[in-house]
């Protein structure tokens, strides 16, 4: 299924690009063990590598979202004297990423190493298209692609079948500190076949613009940065990522028929500690939504 010729790009909102990044084919590109053959009509595979990584296939695409590939053990500096220590091995593990080929990267920010480390950027290189922030598209370079919220990026097979990615609205903190954490989006991607969209939230708290995706798309399957992100010794309870509460706020407001949460474990910055946010969520009044996807195996939805 993977035989593709060549995929080209188009953009809403920005100028043609002269030359559309040409794919490179997917025929003989390893899949997970487990992730073998088509993926059923309709539906989304999706492998959680662990922090906001996945790996998602869609009818003919495959896509890899916010590379956080490193082992477990590092430091990382997130500016302002901010930091984390990384806690969790990727699954699979680097050198099975980067062994299979995708048709686009999608990276909610390039600023911050739990969403793009060192050879999450590498992979970039050999991908046709990263999808990501304007200030990150400048910084990634040539085969960067940058969004702003509500504009929209197509990946087109040469068959004719095509993606939809559009940036949505993110703020990765309190009002007032997008000068200090940088610019965030999430992303909705549409495509022929499925019946409601897949939304990605990139690191963000729940927020008052969330109700526009809401309102922009019927959402089938959402996938929630949660963590609650805090620095105490920084920058005391502010909270720059939402936790199970703010992920129940969320899904008021954007009615999803399932949610995924991602960026919530492997990292000593995420405050909120896992069972802490199950318990909250599979007890709540949309609990029959909840899904805590197994790490590094393969599920359709
Ligand atoms: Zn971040």
């Amino acid at each position: 299924m993977w035989a593709l010729l060549g995929i080209v790009s188009g953009c809403a909102g920005l100028p043609a690009d002269p030359t559309p990044p040409q794919y490179q084919g997917l025929a003989g590109s390893p899949s997970l063990p487990d992730c073998e053959g088509p993926v059923s009509a309709g539906k989304v595979r999706v492998t959680h590598v662990g922090t906001a990584t996945l790996i998602l296939e869609i009818g003919p695409f495959r896509l890899l979202t916010d590379p956080a590939l490193d082992p477990k053990g590092q430091d990382y500096a997130f500016g302002w004297g901010t930091h984390s220590r990384k806690l969790l091995d990727p699954l699979p593990g680097q050198a099975d990423v980067e062994a299979m080929a995708f048709d686009a990267v999608l990276v909610s920010h390039e600023q911050h190493a739990d969403n793009l480390d060192a050879p999450g950027r590498r992979l970039l290189a050999r991908a046709p298209v990263t999808i990501t922030t304007r200030q990150g598209a400048r910084r990634l370079g040539d085969k960067a692609v940058g969004l702003r919220p509500w504009e929209s990026h197509t990946l087109t097979t040469p068959e004719g079948q095509s993606l939809r990615i559009t940036a949505t609205p993110a703020r990765h903190g309190p009002a007032g500190t997008r000068p200090i954490v940088g610019p965030v989006i999430g992303m909705l991607l549409e495509w022929d076949d499925r019946d409601g969209a897949i939304y990605i939230s990139g690191d963000t708290v729940d927020f008052r613009r969330l109700d526009e995706i809401g309102e922009h798309a019927k959402i089938d399957v959402a996938f929630l940065h949660l963590g609650g992100v805090q620095f105490p010794k920084n920058t005391g309870r502010m909270r720059f990522t939402m936790d199970a509460e703010g992920a129940l706020d969320a899904i008021d407001r954007l009615d999803p028929r399932l949610v995924v949460p991602v960026h919530y474990d492997g990292w000593n910055h995420f405050r909120q500690p896992p069972d802490e946010m199950r318990r909250a969520l599979e007890g709540s009044a949309v609990a029959d939504r909840i899904r805590v996807l197994p790490r590094g195996r393969c599920v359709e939805l």
